[in-house]
């Protein structure tokens, strides 16, 4: 089946020569993309299905590199709309521990189907907490991944170390380190496909260096590196994390993932806020990524990562939405504007994120940090994911001075009009036409409902607002 995608306004292929071509066209071949360039569309074209792209950007599909997907069942939960990190978990691991493979399945369609609608072609996830006897929580994602064609790269995340042991999780939430790698093999057997264009990638991702041990960490970092899969983990998130790092290991978050082995290019960070200048050099030098993840960094108090002098250094930087309990939202064109907006207060204007710097992350950076060289820009031989903004918005009215910066400047639109995944069409005139939008709401906020009655009778604590108790 051969695609082309024809007449836009833009398309910026994200390609290193940082091209923008107006008119410009892109020819799918399947899954790949064979040819793009300005317009016109040489005459030699041919093609069996054709795309109007008349006023319409087209870009890469953004690629997420954080997120925690089952949060959606407990967003803007009262209880902790003000709590920073440590006392947002430390309430928030009740009512987590009552989810089952169809709470995150249903959680997932959402996250899931909010990051296509707002361009996002790949994503990652990262899932660390397994309730007693709910082992097949990532399989649940993956199926919610595969109904809406979005290509997935779910993390095995794990917590082995519970308060008994200077841990920050109830141990009822830990699991014991045999099953835990036990289930990352499973995983990687059953679904990593390391080829390319692979639309699932396994990667295993400890939860922090507060929920698990040295030795966990560092078996898991031998068990990824012997079946070519990548690392990920959360680090250097807040000055709590900081201090518990300095308590309890005697050094600082990034020195004790470097002791462990957990710098490296096959390794991607999320947050990565207090970082120092050498931190900063030790991850351009080791190609170590960072997933930035601004507004959850914003919503619970944790700080601003040094992403300039990251990208200065030539470290990769991707952008994440991170769970949908501190975000609290799966947009990605909001987190662009977020990031854009971010690094400006106080900061001497040359060091400002501009709407291109934004758009990198969001797209090569992320693709970087997940180890792709497949996705993340429209060159020829890439996997055929790409998305199509309508710019003939009010909100975009006035703009045409530089209508890609727009799309970051300006509060994002939602839905984006057409998103093409691996080749195949998933969002069209702004809607996923296998989604039942309002029935997938309902069932969710029943869920999430249930989750927070039920914690809140475990614990005594009131979970649900005045109005809902
Ligand atoms: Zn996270």
């Amino acid at each position: 089946m051969r695609t082309l995608v024809e007449g836009a306004r833009l398309v910026v292929p994200m390609d290193d020569a940082r091209s923008r071509w107006p008119g410009g066209f892109v020819v799918l071949e399947d899954d790949r993309i064979v040819q793009a360039g300005p317009g016109p569309v040489p005459a030699d074209v041919v093609a069996d299905r054709r795309i109007d792209a008349s006023g319409k950007v087209v870009l890469p599909g953004f690629v997420n590199t954080h997120h925690h997907l089952p949060q959606v069942l407990t967003r803007n939960v009262p209880r902790v709309q003000e709590a920073p990190l440590f006392r947002w978990l430390t309430e928030l691991y009740p009512v987590w521990r009552g989810w089952d493979a169809a709470a995150v399945e249903t959680a997932a369609s959402v996250g899931l189907a909010e990051l296509l609608l707002t361009g996002c072609t790949t994503t990652t996830d990262h899932l660390y907490l397994f309730p007693r006897g709910q082992e097949l929580l990532i399989d649940a994602e993956i199926a919610a991944a595969r109904g809406l064609g979005i290509r997935f790269h779910p993390t095995r995340g794990s917590m082995s170390r519970g308060r008994s042991q200077g841990g920050l999780p109830p141990d009822d939430v830990c699991q014991d380190e045999a099953t835990i790698l036990a289930d990352c093999r499973r995983l990687i057997r059953e679904y990593h496909d390391p080829r390319p264009r692979a639309m699932t990638r396994i990667a295993l991702a400890p939860c922090a260096p507060f929920s698990v041990s040295d030795d966990l960490m560092r078996r898991t970092a031998d068990l990824a590196r012997e079946n070519g899969v990548r690392l990920h983990t959360h680090l250097a998130e807040t000055k709590d994390e900081e201090d518990y790092c300095l308590e309890t290991y005697g050094c600082r978050p990034v020195e004790y993932v470097r002791r462990l082995g957990w710098l490296g290019p096959d390794v991607w960070l999320a947050h990565c806020v207090h970082l120092d200048a050498d931190e900063v050099r030790l991850f351009a030098e080791t190609g170590t990524g960072v997933a930035h993840c601004p507004t959850s960094n914003f919503r619970l108090g944790s700080g601003l990562a040094p992403v300039r002098a990251l990208l200065d250094a030539g470290a990769p930087v991707g952008l994440g939405v991170d769970g949908s309990a501190s975000n609290d939202s799966s947009n990605m064109l909001a987190e662009c504007r977020q990031a854009l907006l971010a690094h400006r207060p106080g900061a001497d204007p040359s060091r400002w994120l501009t709407a291109e710097d934004v758009l990198w992350a969001a797209t090569r950076g992320g693709a970087r940090c997940l180890g792709r060289d497949d996705v993340g820009s429209l060159e020829p031989g890439k996997a055929a994911d790409l998305v199509l903004i309508d710019t003939r918005r009010l909100s975009y009215a006035g703009g045409s001075s530089d209508i890609l910066a727009a799309l970051v400047f300006t509060p994002w639109p939602e839905p984006v009009d057409t998103v093409i995944v691996n080749g195949t069409v998933v969002v069209e005139d702004g809607r996923i036409s296998s989604l039942d939008v309002a029935a997938l709401v309902d069932c969710a906020d029943a869920i999430s409902e249930g989750l927070l009655r039920s914690a809140s009778r475990a614990t005594g604590i009131d979970y649900l607002a005045k109005d809902r108790r």
